[in-house]
Formats: C-alpha cells, structure tokens, sequence
C-alpha cells in the first residue's frame, strides 16, 4: 500500500513552524507496511490543494493530511476534499450537537465559523478528536482515502492512536515492516561503515547508517509477510553486527542517553549532581526530560562567565582555575566533585569545553570536551572532540555526557 503525507499551512511555508507532524506521521508507517512515497507542504490555498490531492491519488493509495481544519476561512482542507471527490459538504446535526456541547461546557458561545467543524461529505466519516474542536476526516472514494487530521501535535497524535491506527489495521494486513535500531557511540559513521561493510547493500533486511546528535544509529530493516518472519530476519544481522560494534553499543531503539542513564540510577538507587558550562543548561533539561528524574536527580549548576569569582565561589579550586584553564580535564573532575558534595549526590557530574568556533590556545581546542563523574571511590575522565559549531557541540556534548554515566553506572 503506497501512501503520502500533505502537511497544509501557510505557516510551514514561511518556515515558521517545523514540520514535526510529517514525521510522526512517516515513523509510523514502516510497522503497518505502508510505503511512503512523497511528502508535501502546501499553503492554504483551495486551487493548489485540490490539484495536489488529485495529484496524490493518482500515485497512492492514502493521502495523510495535517492541519487546515480550524474553523477560519484560511482552513480549507475539508473544501479541499470535497472538491476533489466533487462532493458537497453538509453539516451533521450530531457532530454539531457534540461541538456545541464542547463550546457549552466551557461556558463560551460557540461563534458561528465553528459550523463549518461540523460538516462532512457522503465520502467520509468523522475522526472524533477528543482534544480539540476540529474532528478529522476518513474520506474514501474509487481512487483512494484521505485522511485528514488537525495540525496542533497533540491533538494529531491522539487522533491518530485512537481513530486512524485501528482503521488502518484492519486495512493493511500483508506486508509489515519491522525495524530494530541499535544506538552506538565513540565511533565515526566512515570507521563504523567499515565495520559492518559485510551488511551493508542487502535489500532485505536492509541495514542503513544514519548520523544523530547521540552517536551514530544502525537501523536494520525487514519486510515479510508476519511480524515474527520479519523479526527472525532481523534476528541474524542483530546478532552479528552486536559481535563486531557491541562495545560502542548503548542503547536501542527509543531509547535516550537521558532515559537509559536515569533508569539506572533508580534500579541502583543512587542521585545524580552536575555542573555544567558549555551546554548552558541543556545537560539539566535532558535529565529533567524524564518523569521520574526528581527521584535521582538532586540539581545542577551552570557555569557561564568568563569571570573566575563564579567558578571559585562553587567549589573549583584555585590552583585548578589558574592553573590549567576552565576548559580543561582538571576543571571538570573538580566539577564533578563539587557538584557531587556541594549537592550532596552520590554521583557527580562535570561537563566543561569550548562551544564556539575559535580555540583559545593549543592546549584548549575549540570543540574538545571535558567529562568527568566522581563517586565515592574518585573521578574518571573522558575527553571527546566534537565539530566545533555552537549547537552541535551543546547537543551533543549532553548526550555524550548521559552515555559516559549510563556506561559507568553499568560497571558499577
Ligand atoms: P486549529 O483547530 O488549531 O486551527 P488546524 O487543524 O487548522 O487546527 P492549523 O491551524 O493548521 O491546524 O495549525 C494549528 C497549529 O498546529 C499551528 O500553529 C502549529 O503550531 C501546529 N501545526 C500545524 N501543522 C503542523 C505541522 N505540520 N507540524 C507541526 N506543528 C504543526
């Protein structure tokens, strides 16, 4: 079953808002088989939307869209659909009985564009959406089905659990697409390339390569007619790309640095501290990214100022300061040790280096990376050279941070 994405609003043309509704939408296909051929952005625009869905049923068999379904005259994706089916849309007494009712229970009168959220073609059937006003859309006619969706994330992702997945189920039984993705770190995509190179160009499964801020993924793709034909392909590659790359492995699939780090910090019952400073923070927030973090994450501290007072007043000592330079492995075992009994963690964390393009000296290289977790027991270090852009090197420094204390927690 082929399939394609039209995410609709002029606010992704003027690359205001990132397209993020697409990629949901596409990482939810492979699973279910369906291909995905093209994806589209499209402004609001009647003309240019009809011709792109006619367009689309020609090549596919579904058409996901997301957005234009406010109540506004710039939201045109149900006039959209009806004009390519050549239909025209009514308004149904109990869909408007269900939007009046919402308006009535927060005590709003519902203003008179919002009819037009109750309304429907002979071709399609409403998509309840139990967190806004805008119900989607399943429209099939002789050329294919549009699946229209609202643009807010959170109310596409609960559309899309609770009405469109079920659907599709029941309508996809043949082909599934099963994936495994093995997560690793501290190795280059061209040394890892060669590695593996035994793997790579097969068609099915198929293995690819792809570049993250959390070290480089190796994703193995199959196709067959079950679930558990799909994964005993897989199974094979699996096992043979984890004897050859297994010490750069940490983690897989879903998996974070920030979620697997956390986990075993609960499962040993131990508290985390940092201290930061070229990551401006974004250590801190990945931690907190995970709901049970308040249960072993004491608190962090972010250092930012070129002048020393700060760094001497929370604990880095003097001789370090002076002596070797902010930036260097000595500063950041002493953060992790400050942050450790400053915070009162069992472990500390110490991240420290230089995010900008320009390097101090030779001895301080723009991107190098200082890491440092003390304990109980003392400090160990791991230095890591990152691309010295701003963003690059904040994003991935926190993640290689996490993944140096997931490996460490797991020896311990
Ligand atoms: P509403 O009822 O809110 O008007 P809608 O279905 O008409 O819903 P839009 O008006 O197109 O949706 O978008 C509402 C908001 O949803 C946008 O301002 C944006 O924040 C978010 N949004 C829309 N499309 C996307 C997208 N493709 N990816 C991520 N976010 C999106």
């Amino acid at each position: 079953m082929k399939a394609e994405i039209v995410s609709i609003g002029t606010e992704l043309l003027m690359g205001e808002i990132t397209d993020t509704n697409a990629s949901f939408i596409a990482s939810r296909l492979p699973p279910l088989g369906i291909e995905l051929q093209l994806v589209s952005q499209v402004g609001d625009d009647l003309d240019v939307l009809v011709e792109t869905f006619k367009r689309g049923l020609l090549r596919s068999d579904i058409i996901f869209t997301t957005g234009g379904l406010g109540p506004t005259q710039d939201d045109l994706t149900r006039e959209a659909v009806a004009k390519t089916f050549g239909e025209e849309m009514t308004v149904q007494a109990d869909l408007l009985e269900h939007l009046e009712e919402g308006f009535r229970r927060r005590g709003m009168p519902m203003p008179p564009t919002n009819v037009k959220q109750a309304t429907l073609i002979p071709s399609a059937v409403s998509l309840p959406n139990a967190r806004g006003t805008a119900p989607g859309w399943w429209a099939t006619g002789d050329d294919g089905t549009i699946i229209c969706m609202p643009g807010p994330p959170r109310e596409l992702r609960g559309i899309w659990e609770e009405e469109v997945l079920p659907r599709l189920r029941k309508e996809t039984r043949g082909e599934v697409i099963v994936s495994r993705n093995i997560k690793t770190s501290g190795v280059s995509e061209g040394g890892l390339d060669e590695m593996v190179a035994e793997y790579l160009g097969q068609d099915n499964p198929y293995l690819g390569l792809y570049s993250k801020s959390d070290g480089i993924h190796l994703r193995i793709i199959a196709r067959a007619s079950t679930e558990d034909e799909a994964w005993s392909l897989i199974a094979p590659v699996e096992e043979g790309l984890t004897s050859i790359v297994g010490p750069y492995i940490w983690g897989y699939d879903d998996e974070t640095p920030e979620r697997s780090a956390g986990l075993l910090l609960a499962e040993k019952k131990l508290t985390l501290a940092t201290m930061e400073s070229c990551t401006g923070g974004l250590l801190a927030s990945n931690i907190t990214e995970e709901p049970l973090s308040d249960g072993y994450y004491n608190g962090g501290m972010v250092l930012h100022s070129s002048d020393r007072s700060a760094w001497l007043e929370v604990g880095i000592p003097r001789e370090v300061v002076e002596g070797y330079g902010v930036y260097s492995e000595q500063a950041a075992q002493a953060m992790a040790q400050a942050a450790r009994t400053r915070m009162r963690a069992d472990i500390g964390l110490g991240l420290t280096g230089l995010a900008g393009m320009d390097s101090i000296d030779e001895n301080t290289p723009a991107g190098a990376i200082h890491i440092a977790i003390a304990w109980e027991d003392g400090v160990s270090y791991f230095p890591s050279r990152l691309p010295p852009r701003r963003q690059v090197v904040k994003r991935r420094a926190a993640s290689t941070a996490l993944i140096e204390l997931r490996r460490f927690l797991s020896t311990l």
